[in-house]
């Protein structure tokens, strides 16, 4: 299945909201969303306590901590705030915690790590090779995401086949070599579904997609896509696509030891790196 194309084109009729662009009903979808409700209890039921959804406060994952609150799932919600986040992003942690009265833990990469990094490597080190995008991405997610995982049996992503040639063949549940579930509920859903649900309830999210980023992540890794762009090609757009994981969601298992595995050296191989749902 191929990315989702976003438009942006000075012939774009007058719309604002990605809700007026994206939210559509199609067939089908009521049986998604009840498949994903399902496989959601079933999860929480398997992993009781042990169970996280790992957000990246991405429109997916909106949806997933609406449904994890609105059916009292017992799923616990937490995020990486990676120091270089876009303002709107950071205040959606805010958002969620008046909307959901739920808390969310945040984790943080090492202070010192990143002023090492950046002492080192300088603020903009990310466009100067993919090692050392890579670099930076072990220092301000990888590192956060064992902590994050830490203890827990089971993780939830918003992880969609749609999303990339890369995540086509992404399984609704998986098991990590260290045997922690990850379960990817939204696999199967569209770009539209997406939409169509947090139209339908009101679900809070990032305004940064009204402004035609799809996917959000740090900000100087994150543009805005053009007319016809794949959904991802606003993320890391100076690099070959092939590229465009942050090791947070190839190669099951290599981080999701609670950190207790270390992380693997930059550009070493997307196979040999963490999964996650943040990349
Ligand atoms: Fe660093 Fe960019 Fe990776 Fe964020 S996405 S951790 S800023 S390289």
């Amino acid at each position: 299945m191929t990315a989702t194309a976003v438009s942006r084109s000075t012939h774009t009729p007058a719309v604002s909201t990605a809700i007026e662009l994206y939210a559509r009903h199609t067939p089908g979808f009521e049986d998604r969303l009840a498949d994903t409700l399902g496989a959601l209890r079933q999860a929480a039921m398997q992993h009781p306590s042990t169970i996280v959804q790992a957000t990246s406060l991405g429109a997916e994952d909106m949806v997933l901590t609406d449904l994890i609150v609105r059916h009292d799932l017992p799923i616990a919600v937490a995020t990486l705030d990676t120091g270089a986040l876009h303002a709107p992003t950071r205040a959606l942690i805010e958002r969620m915690r008046h909307r959901y009265r739920i808390a969310v833990e945040v984790f943080r990469p090492s202070e010192d790590a990143v002023l090492h990094f950046v002492a080192t490597h300088g603020e903009k080190a990310m466009y100067r090779s993919l090692e050392l995008r890579k670099a930076c991405c072990q220092v301000r997610k990888l590192e956060p995401l064992s902590r994050l995982l830490a203890g827990r049996g089971a993780w939830v992503t918003g992880l969609r086949r749609e999303q990339s040639e890369h995540r086509s063949a992404v399984d609704l549940r998986t098991v990590g070599q260290d045997g922690r579930v990850k379960f990817n509920p939204l696999a199967d859903w569209s770009w539209n579904d997406v939409w169509h649900y947090i139209a339908t309830h009101d679900v809070p999210y990032n305004p940064l997609h009204d402004q035609f980023m799809p996917s959000i992540g740090c900000a100087p890794c994150t543009r805005a896509i053009a007319l016809g762009e794949p959904f991802r090609a606003g993320r890391w757009w100076w690099e070959d696509e092939g590229q465009k994981e942050c090791g947070l969601h190839v190669g099951e298992g290599a981080l999701a030891a609670g950190g207790s595995k270390a992380a693997p050296a930059p550009g070493r191989g997307e196979e040999q790196q963490a999964t996650g749902t943040f990349a």
